[in-house]
Formats: structure tokens, sequence, C-alpha cells
């Protein structure tokens, strides 16, 4: 029975669901060997390619998942897209039990005319640019205007402005990557708007300490409303940079320049609420306001994409059907994080709900609820990958990587200097 076989897991996406999923399962079974996927040469999902730069303590968490990945009864393989390079029924052959933690990939479109006009991007591509996620590295926003204007009022929206407005000199020392913060020492934007459509009592931005919502709202109006005293007006006075909020507007069209080669503004539909509380839904007017802006930064939220036809999409909701982590109708499929509950909540959210699907997959284990006999784990997987040629790359292989990215950033007083391209990170693993 699988109790005496040492039970053989494998978690899909090592972001904090994908580790904080393995951490119990290694913690409460002490015989359990969990091999972690992973799509990207590197771990850490988005608290590595999130998380903002000038936030380094939030990154605290990678010392825990390095403990995780050094453990013998954990593997990390990266470089293996789940769902291209293996199927997600073959992962059901191999091993007892597959956690599927493969976070939120894709942006929501904001469907108005106007979206595909250079100068609008989504929130996701530029947080990726700024953080050095392989596929956003050629993003080079042009930051020559005056005005930017981010659509939605949410966290992501929040650090997207930070960046924006924060002087460049303040973020010399972060892991923001070199070529970011070169574009950003160019950067003539001064104001940033961060526009939404209902009003101060529905904002989505979450405050560090959970805090009853009319502490959040005070704060947001004291911020919003107050005069600087004087020695925040003299920080204030030379960088003559400045954000707001704009409440109760939802985005209609982008609008283009004269030649309409790119975004010169965009037109709001003005709004007002209908219902009370938490359902209160924002309503059109009829009026409308148009603001002029070079840059135009969709931040309405982030969703997860379908990984494998043989797995259940709930293509609405965005998320994996699921009774507290385990697959609806398909035993021995698990889910953790933002593909189990939506893309919201912090990495905390995401550790308590990473823990409660372990422990449902280790109840079910107990109670034989998962399939008997020994499981071939990786070495199937293995012999799969390398008849695809593909090559894995393990956590050995990061740290090689991670060394190189400590002693690039050296020089600068960078906590790192990101590697950016994934052939010369192979190249310098020797491949
Ligand atoms: P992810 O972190 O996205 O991890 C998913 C992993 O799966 C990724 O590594 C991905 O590459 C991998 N993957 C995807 N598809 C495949 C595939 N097909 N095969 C193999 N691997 C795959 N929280 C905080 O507490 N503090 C903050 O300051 C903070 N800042 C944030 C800033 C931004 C811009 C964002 C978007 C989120 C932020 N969060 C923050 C929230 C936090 O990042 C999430 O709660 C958490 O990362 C969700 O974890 P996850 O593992 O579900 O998803």
């Amino acid at each position: 029975s699988t109790q005496e076989q040492p039970p053989q897991i494998c978690v899909v996406g090592s972001g904090p669901a994908g580790f904080y999923t393995a951490q119990h399962l290694l913690k409460h079974h002490p015989q359990a060997h969990v091999d972690i996927y992973e799509k990207q040469l590197v771990p850490f999902g988005l608290v590595r390619f999130g998380v903002a730069p000038d936030h380094p303590e939030v990154k605290n968490v990678i010392n825990t998942f390095t403990q995780t990945a050094r453990s013998a009864r954990c593997a990390f393989r990266g470089n293996v897209v789940v769902g291209r390079d293996v199927a997600v029924p073959e992962l059901r052959a191999a091993y007892h039990a597959v956690v599927l933690s493969y976070g939120a990939e894709d942006h929501r479109a904001l469907e108005i005319p106007g979206e595909e006009l250079p100068g609008v991007f989504s929130a996701r591509a530029f947080v990726g640019w700024y953080n050095g996620l392989p596929e956003n590295r050629e993003l080079a926003p042009d930051l020559s205007c005056d005005t930017a204007v981010i659509l939605g009022q949410g966290n992501v929206a929040l650090d997207v402005a930070r960046i924006l407005l924060t002087p460049p000199e303040h973020l010399e020392k972060t892991d923001i990557t070199e070529a970011a913060l070169g574009v950003l020492r160019q950067s003539r934007v001064k104001t940033v708007w961060i526009v939404g459509r209902r009003g101060p009592l529905q904002v989505a931005f979450t405050i560090k300490v959970p805090r009853p919502r009319k502490r959040l709202t005070e704060l947001l109006l004291r911020t919003a409303t107050e005069k600087p005293g004087t020695e925040d007006a003299a920080r204030q006075a030379p960088a003559s940079r400045a954000w707001g909020l704009r409440f109760f507007r939802s985005p209609q069209q982008v609008l283009p320049s004269p030649d309409g080669r790119r975004a010169a503004g965009i037109r709001l539909a003005v709004t007002r609420l209908e219902g009370v509380g938490e359902a209160a839904r924002a309503v059109p007017t009829g009026d409308t306001e148009d603001l002029p802006c070079g840059l135009v930064l969709s931040s309405v939220g982030y969703k997860s994409r379908p990984i494998d036809p043989s797995v259940p999409f709930d293509p609405k909701l965005g998320v994996i059907p699921n009774m507290e982590g385990r697959v609806v109708d398909v035993p021995g499929l698990y889910c953790s994080g933002w593909v189990k509950r939506g893309p919201t909540g912090v990495i905390a959210t995401t550790m308590t709900d990473s823990f409660l699907t372990g422990q449902m997959l280790l109840q079910d284990l107990k109670a034989g609820l998962l399939p008997p006999g020994p499981r071939p784990g990786y070495a199937a997987i293995e012999a799969l990958l390398s008849s695809r040629g593909v090559q894995p790359v393990s956590f050995s292989d990061w740290e090689k990587l991670d060394a190189e990215e400590v002693s690039r950033g050296k020089g600068a007083g960078k906590p790192r200097e990101k590697l950016l391209d994934p052939q010369e990170m192979l190249g310098l693993l020797g491949r």
C-alpha cells in the first residue's frame, strides 16, 4: 500500500503556493517525496517577478522556500512547461498525487476600442519588465509623456504608480533591472492617475496588517486631501511628481493621437453606485470625461489559464473547480494558490490555503484514497522529457545562477542584477 511506499507527489509551479504546499507535505509526512516542476529556469514565481523591488522584506520568504528545496526529499525541476513538455495525465500516471499551483499567468483584457494601441500595456507586463521576467524584457515602455493613467485600483496599481513616481536614485539599490532603471531615469512622467469604477469604500488595496476598511478609508482620504507638512512639501517640490485617485470612472475607449499611431488619452464613463455595501455595482451615468495621457496601464486583474484539456477549468471564475483544494471529479489531483482561489490575496493568504491543500492530500493518503502500489515518480518523467529534448534545471543550478546574479549586482550596490536571457542562463550552466 502507499503507507509502505514513500508517496511520490509532484507540485506544478514554484511560487508561494507550490513551495508552501511542498513544505506542508514534507513536514507532515516523514517519507513523502515532492518534485516541484516550474516552467521558468528560476524558482519563486511572483516573489521574484511580481513583488516590487522596493519591498525587499517581502522576499524574505525565499529563505524558507530555499530550505524546503534543499530537503533531501524535495527536488526542483525548472525549465519544464507542464501542459506542453509533459501532460498532466503523464504526471498523474507517474505520481501518487499531483498538485497544481501554477498561479495566474494572464491578464484580464479591458475589451475597449484602442486597447491595442502602442502606449497601452497590461500592468502585468509592466511589472514583469521592471522585475526581469524574460518574456517581458523587450517591453521598452515609452515614458516620454507627462501623464500616465492606471486603470484599476488594487495593490498592483499602487506598486506600478510608485515605481513610475519614485525618483530613480531611490531604486538604484534594489533588484530592479538595470534596463528598467535606465528607462525610468529618462522618464518624463509627472502625473499618475489611478482610476477606479467604484468609490473610495470599494477599493481593492490591502494594508499590511488587516484592519477594518474604515481605517483604510481614513488613510486614503487623508493622503488624498491633506496639505503636505513643510517637510513633505520640501521633499515633493523638486520632484514635482504627483498622483491622484479618480473614482467612479470606467474606461470606455483609448483615444488615439491625431496620426492614429499611439495612445493619447482615455475616455472614461462616469459611473455611480447601485446597491449597497460590497455588492454595490458601478453603472454609467451617461457622462464621459477625456483624460489626456501617453501611457495607459491596465491593472484590472490577473487571470489563470487552463493548463491541460484533462483538467477541469472554470473560465468564468478563472480557477480550477475544487473543494478545499481537491479538484472536483479527479481523484489524486489537487490545487493551491491563485489557481485555486483566484488571483487575489497576499503571500500569507496563499500560505494558509496551500497548507490546507497539503492537509487534504495527506488525509486522502491516510484514508487510502490515492492509488496503491509504487509509482516511478521523476524517473518516468525524466525519460519522457529527455525523449522530447527538454533539459530540466535543478535547484543547485539555480544556486549557481543566484550566485552569478548576486555577484553582478555587487559593483552597483544592488542585492542582485537579474539574468534576463534564458539562453545566457543555460550557457552559464554549461548547456
Ligand atoms: P505564482 O507566484 O504566480 O506562482 C506560480 C508559478 O507557476 C510561477 O513560478 C509560474 O512560472 C509557474 N507556472 C505557471 N504555469 C506553469 C506551467 N504550465 N508549468 C510549470 N510551471 C508553471 N503579496 C505579498 O504578500 N506582498 C507583496 O508585496 C505582493 N506584491 C505583489 C505584486 C504583484 C505585482 C503581484 C501580481 C502580486 C503580489 N503579491 C504580493 C501577491 C503574491 O505574489 C501572491 O499571493 C502569490 O505569488 C500567489 O502564489 P502562487 O504560487 O499561487 O502564484
